[in-house]
């Protein structure tokens, strides 16, 4: 099982904290520039890379929806 994270994401770093695989890679490419003039916006979504053995313990803290089931190598 894979999972890859949406444009829902707000970047709050939740499954970055309970990802114990270091498969969560963060967004902050836009968002640190934007911190330093003083805008609050949100960060970019973060990345899940492939160090993810599909645990699932980052959908289970995700309350925005961010983390969709991807299936590879389906049959249909
Ligand atoms: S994917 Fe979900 S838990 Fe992870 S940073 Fe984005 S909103 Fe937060
Ligand atoms: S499914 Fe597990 S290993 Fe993959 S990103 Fe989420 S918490 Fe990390």
């Amino acid at each position: 099982m894979r999972y890859e994270i949406n444009n829902n994401c707000i970047a709050c770093g939740s499954c970055a904290v309970v990802c114990g695989h270091n498969a969560i890679d963060t967004g902050y490419s836009h968002s640190q520039i934007k911190d330093i003039s003083g805008k609050q916006e949100f960060g970019d979504p973060f990345i899940i890379n492939n160090n993810c053995t599909g645990c699932g313990a980052c959908l289970a803290v995700c309350w925005p929806g961010a983390i969709e089931e991807v299936r590879v190598n389906q049959i249909t």
